[in-house]
């Protein structure tokens, strides 16, 4: 693909494409995209390109913006790579190095049933986009699954017509005409206000972040916590039964369901050795329950990133 626009700030790799693709008409446009993913892209990775290397090659400026700087800035593998486990963000970092291997992050194991419907906007942001820039685009803040809010303007999200995970290689622009702010459009809330902004905080501290950051709770860490938060049982284990029904109580009282999260048993693998990794939302709502429960024991204030003290540029 030749060149392509420079993005803005805040916007989806997705967006970056779909504008170039409009600003030329969509002539050629299999050719175009051929020329980015090679013969076989059957879906759009809403989350990072198939092949960032070939994407951030494509990308305009007197510097080619490097595939990992492509990554932090238009996508949303920084979000992914922050709660990922050492070997787990190994793999993933290897790939965006890579080539000619495609991009392949098991989104719907990652994510679970979080995975928006459409992709998303802010009424403000469009607005405000319309007046910088003569044209709104993708934000990749919205697109965060799980989140319903604007971290800019704290206002609810709506749902484009544009799928979010759509079944070929289509590319909107966020133009009005599929963005359309109606009471049935507004984005389901998974959990209230409160809690929302919290968890909005960390994860805009990972996104705005120059370097890509980990955030990364190992089990033995969490079983610290946890035995700190007064879940030790005898043996230096955790008593399960009474965390899981804490836990479940300060997401409802913050109406938040736990099983909408994720299957029954989930937080597990957080502090056993049962087999499976936390989704990022799941360890993001785990942290706020320890870090309130924290404030509770320790009787001072404990910051939002509970593990500020560990967080570490990914190598
Ligand atoms: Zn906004």
């Amino acid at each position: 693909m030749s060149e392509l626009p420079v993005p803005y700030p805040d916007e989806l790799w997705y967006s970056i494409v779909a504008r170039r693709l409009r600003d030329w008409g969509y002539l050629n446009r299999s050719a175009e995209l051929r020329s980015v993913y090679g013969s076989s892209a059957p879906t759009i990775n809403m989350v990072a390109p198939l092949r960032p290397r070939q994407f951030s090659a494509s990308s305009k400026g007197q510097s080619t913006p490097s595939t990992r700087v492509l990554a932090a800035r238009n996508t949303l593998l920084p979000y992914y790579l922050a709660f990922a486990s050492p070997s787990r963000r190994e793999a993933m970092l290897a790939v965006l190095e890579s080539p000619d291997v495609l991009v392949k992050l098991r989104l719907s194991a990652l994510t679970r049933r979080l995975v928006p419907a459409s992709l998303r906007f802010c009424r403000d942001c469009m607005d405000t986009d319309m007046m910088l820039f003569g044209e709104a685009y993708w934000h990749r803040s919205h697109q965060v699954p799980g989140m319903d809010h604007c971290p800019e303007h704290g206002l609810v999200l709506f749902e484009s017509s544009v799928p979010y995970q759509p079944a070929k290689l289509d590319y909107w622009t966020a133009h009005r005409s599929r963005c359309r702010a109606a009471p049935t459009s507004k984005t389901a809330a998974l959990m209230g206000r409160s809690l929302s902004k919290s968890i909005t905080q960390v994860v805009m501290s990972v996104l705005n972040s120059a370097e890509l950051i980990s955030l990364w709770i190992d089990r033995r860490r969490y079983a610290v916590l946890l035995a700190e938060c007064g879940y030790e049982a005898k043996g230096c284990r955790i008593a399960a039964t009474a965390f899981e029904a804490a836990f479940r109580e300060f997401l409802r009282q913050r109406r938040a369901d736990a099983d909408v999260f994720g299957c029954a048993g989930w937080w597990l693998p957080a502090f056993t050795g049962v087999s499976g990794e936390l989704t990022p939302m799941q360890h993001l709502l785990l942290r706020e329950f320890v870090r309130h429960r924290l404030i509770r024991v320790r009787r001072s204030h404990v910051p939002i990133n509970v593990v500020a003290a560990h967080a570490q540029f990914v190598t």
